[in-house]
């Protein structure tokens, strides 16, 4: 049963996952938190407009990565986490901090991202999140802006984003992070083929996850 306090800090698999915000611009037709009424596996993510603060954030982190070994941090949430940039930067600085203090096991840092960032925030936000961050997750979703706009149905200020979406992938992986994923999902009616070439093309690794899978 899914618990009434809302959930900022949660498990799922090897991995510990970051809920800083409930926005985004977009309504994907596969997003599961309206499918799941804001649950993800008993775990309440419904911010309720009460974004939690750096601070908040980081407390309950680490008094979870006490509790059990884990391999990865994910800035993930039912929203997009560069809608917070500010919040994003700070956590994910404190966390570098706390690489390479080794408080804990090695782990990585990621970010699962619908590739907008640097248009919510009217600059570019590469360089700043290449400082902090280990792996960028990029849910570039469709092969085309037509299939984009059918797919992800962006707010109206983003309907011509598809483009930045693709620069955006692009911009990770040349910036050196340690990993750049393109993913989309399974059996939404995206071509999986062109978007494996689309990987290929910007050196980006390709992951296709399942309709009601796991970190969206
Ligand atoms: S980008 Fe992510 S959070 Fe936003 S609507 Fe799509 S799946 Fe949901």
């Amino acid at each position: 049963m899914t618990e009434q306090t809302p959930k900022i800090v949660y498990r799922f698999g090897n991995n510990v996952y970051l809920n800083i915000t409930n926005r985004c611009p977009n309504l994907c037709v596969f997003c599961i938190k309206t499918k799941w009424k804001m649950d993800f596996h008993g775990n309440n993510l419904n911010l309720s407009g009460n974004e939690p603060s750096a601070l908040e954030l980081l407390q309950a982190l680490e008094d979870e990565l006490k509790k059990a070994p884990f391999n990865e941090v994910v800035f993930c949430g039912y929203g997009e986490p560069t809608m917070r940039l500010e919040v994003l930067l700070y956590v994910a600085q404190t966390l570098k901090g706390w690489q390479a203090q080794a408080k804990f096991p090695p782990f990585k840092i990621r970010l699962n991202t619908n590739g907008l960032g640097a248009r919510i925030n009217h600059k570019p936000i590469v360089s700043d999140l290449r400082r902090v961050i280990d792996i960028v997750n990029v849910s570039v979703n469709a092969e085309n802006a037509a299939k984009w706009r059918e797919l992800v149905r962006p707010e109206a200020a983003y309907e011509d984003a598809y483009d930045d979406v693709v620069s955006f992938l692009q911009d990770c992986v040349d910036a050196g992070f340690e990993k750049v994923i393109l993913s989309c999902v399974e059996n939404t009616g995206a071509d999986t083929q062109a978007l494996a070439k689309l990987a290929e093309q910007t050196k980006s690794t390709l992951y296709v996850r399942s309709f009601l899978d796991e970190d969206n």
